[in-house]
């Protein structure tokens, strides 16, 4: 061993040691005691059990309202039970489901092709079989049958029908044929656009460019989706308001008030169907009219037209859209010293088919999370606070089971939650991709610094570091990364934290490791493709499981909450700058918003360095960390505004919502004024945002001050 080498070998051992003293949020006492609970949380986790939890998930299809996933539900709250965990119960909300009765696709000319419908089953899977898998559906069609031409919509934006227009090509009253987009778009926003066009209906298939043969080997031989592979999918408007699509805004307990179907605001008027590229390739080959944009081309070697004359189809959707239960498994372990206070983590157990990524892997690591919690109760380690479990039921439908969980125990929730910790899939790969609100960011930098990739062996922050350079650098960012650069925070829709972070102000985390991933909502992603590509070995799956529960001991240990406000004002900044950018010069006057930022940032300065120095010097007074931990959750969910935002009132939050791609929106009722240049209600919704500043600089600075007071006064005994 040479004396360099051994020198290093020293400084790396002296690292842990004074990491150990430094905990953020920790006491060095409290410090101590979590750093034993959260190794004791990893010893118990096993990437084999996590593999028998993929198993059981991924053994038949398990839709929402269906009775397998109904049983799946009981099945998870006996095993908590046998886990130990505590007040476990089945929540039934009865909302609309979705199933289809008979669809068909029959192009009559100028050739006939009945299109299959259908995946081809494969002897290396042979799951693709299973009889109980359903014909492909768009979840929440409308019905129809109707036989019209059919025109090629690009990825069916709303530019892409100027564009048909500019050509010359009648929309209204044909069907349109569009493609899945990269980046992704929301298939509902696609049908909600075809819709607005005065289209017949949709067909949404997907083209060898975004997931198929263009990418890479396909399934079986490789991860991307193979060529009968269809994507799945609900096309329910839940960008306007997710949940039932007949209680909006209300739980759907039994009995309760609904809105007829006619008057659902998220609930699609046009029928669709999505296909494979295997049936959608008959169609565009046979395409007349001119010649598609260049950008339009897909990776079918053909030449893509925009159609409109020649080719007709009769598509007939006859669904079986009708009100039965969705069941939300809860279970909690209840906190030793302050059960009112929540940290939430919940993942949706209903699949398209046999949901091997989406969602049966977050549903695998979840059942190893509380089965190690479990553990840790039973040797006695309870945390301070309480944790609250949830399975949730038809997010694929419209994010429905946590919506309505989330409006059913609205006010508790308000009171009592700190964060929801979201894992919808949690392996298709090595890459881990992190997202949070600007104020937890740095926690979870700081958790994966502790973590090591199981491939390279490197800390979990450099794999994170590299990937998001990766990600940043597609986007046009060239300069190196900072901290603040490593968790996004740019949060949109499309999972179950939507009702939590947009319409009840609790902040959020979401948890994935991501990877090529071809097969998503098809019949192909299961057991086999998870075992052949997406996480061989369960070590990603278990990994999650590490993070996320410790991420849940640290929220539900800590002494003062981890919240780093100074880092949220940074964020809250960039916020703003691509605001401006995008905004025409001297149009919208975001000067006080600045500096409402400015000084929102340097009072979380403050209130980190009370924080730190009260910590430092040992305990906290209990009653003292209970108000100023109070205070702190009201930051939160002081970014509400009650209104709304202009034109989608249950979207509450000021900074957060989605587009209606799900794409992410940030500080949406400004935003959107600004790009309907509608300039006096974006003054209005500026004097929104710098009241919300306002009343937050003044919470923080006083809990600041508060912390400064007691930390100026004789150590607590
Ligand atoms: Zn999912």
């Amino acid at each position: 061993m040479s004396r360099g080498l051994a020198l290093a070998v020293v400084l790396c051992a002296a690292l842990p040691a004074n990491s150990a003293r430094r905990l953020v949020g920790f006491a060095p006492e409290s410090a101590v005691q979590q750093r034993a609970a959260e190794a004791a949380f990893a010893a118990i986790l096993s990437p084999d059990r996590v593999r028998d939890w993929h198993r059981t998930f991924t053994a038949e299809p398990h839709p929402a309202g269906s009775e397998r996933n109904n049983e799946l539900a009981r099945y998870i709250a006996e095993e908590w039970r046998k886990q130990g965990l505590e007040d476990v119960r089945l929540h039934r909300y009865d909302v609309l489901n979705t199933a289809p009765r008979s669809v068909s696709l029959v192009m009559v000319a100028p050739v006939r092709y009945e299109a299959s419908l259908r995946e081809e089953p494969l002897d290396a899977d042979p799951e693709t079989r299973h009889p109980k898998v359903a014909p492909a559906f768009l979840g929440l069609s409308a019905s129809a049958d109707v036989e019209a031409a059919v025109v090629y919509a690009n990825s069916g934006n709303p530019e892409d029908y100027a564009v048909l227009r500019d050509q010359g090509v009648e929309v209204a009253g044909k069907i349109v044929l569009v493609r899945y987009s990269n980046p992704y778009s929301y298939r509902g926003f696609k049908a909600l656009t075809a819709e607005r066009e005065g289209a017949a209906g949709i067909l949404i298939y997907s083209d060898p460019a975004e997931d198929g043969f263009t990418r890479g080997p396909v399934f079986p031989d490789g991860p991307w989706g193979p060529e009968s592979h269809i994507q799945r999918g609900a096309i329910t408007y839940d960008f306007i308001v997710p949940g039932d699509p007949l209680t909006p805004g209300w739980p759907s307990l039994p009995g309760a008030r609904q809105v007829k179907p006619a008057d659902a605001l998220s609930l699609p008027r046009i029928a669709g169907l999505p296909l494979s590229w295997k049936d959608a390739k008959p169609l565009l080959e046979n395409m007349d009219g001119p010649v598609a944009p260049k950008a339009w081309q897909g990776g079918l070697p053909i030449e893509y037209r925009l159609g409109g004359e020649r080719v007709r189809v009769r598509l007939k959707v006859v669904m079986d859209n009708r009100v039965s239960p969705n069941y939300v498994v809860e279970g909690r372990i209840r906190g030793s010293e302050l059960p009112d206070e929540w940290v939430v983590l919940g993942n949706h157990r209903d699949a398209w088919v046999f949901g091997g990524v989406d969602p049966a892997s977050g549903s695998a690591s979840l059942m190893e999370t509380t089965r190690a919690m479990g553990e840790l109760l039973k040797a006695g380690k309870r945390p301070r606070r309480t944790l609250v479990f949830c399975s949730w039921d038809g997010e694929e439908v419209g994010l429905t089971g946590s919506t309505e969980w989330g409006e059913h125990f609205k006010d508790e929730l308000m009171a009592k939650a700190i964060a929801y910790l979201n894992v919808d899939s949690s392996a298709s790969g090595p890459d881990f991709q992190p997202d949070a609100v600007g104020s937890l960011a740095p926690l979870l930098v700081a958790l994966a610094r502790e973590f090591q990739d199981p491939a390279s062996g490197q800390p979990l922050v450099e794999a994170l570091r590299a990937a998001r350079s990766k990600a940043l650098a597609e986007e046009g960012v060239k300069r190196p990364l900072t901290d603040d650069d490593l968790v996004d925070v740019r949060i949109g829709s499309g999972s179950d934290h939507t009702v939590f972070l947009n319409h009840l102000g609790i902040p959020t985390v979401g948890l994935t490791f991501d990877g090529p991933y071809g097969v998503y909502h098809s019949v192909y992603d299961g057991f086999v493709w998870m075992n052949r590509f997406g996480d061989p070995g369960y070590r990603y799956h278990t990994l999650l499981s590490q993070y996320w529960g410790s991420l849940a001991l640290r929220l539900g240990n800590a002494d003062l909450m981890p919240f780093d406000f100074a880092a949220f004002g940074r964020h809250l900044r960039s916020f703003v700058e691509t605001l401006a950018k995008a905004t025409p010069k001297g149009r919208l006057d975001l000067s006080r918003v600045r500096a409402g930022i400015d000084a929102f940032e340097m009072a979380g300065t403050r209130l980190t360095e009370a924080t730190d120095r009260l910590l430092a010097k040992g305990a906290i007074a209990p009653d003292l960390a209970k108000r100023v931990n109070q205070g702190i959750r009201q930051v939160e969910r002081n970014w509400l505004d009650p209104d709304g935002i202009p034109g989608r009132p249950w979207f509450k939050h000021t900074l957060y919502a989605a587009r209606y791609t799900y794409a992410h929106l940030e500080l949406p009722g400004l935003t959107e004024a600004a790009e309907d240049q509608d300039w006096e209600r974006a003054a209005g919704q500026a004097a929104i945002l710098e009241q919300a500043l306002k009343r937050n600089t003044d919470l923080v600075d006083e809990l600041a001050r508060t912390l400064s007071t007691a930390g100026s006064e004789p150590p607590h005994p």
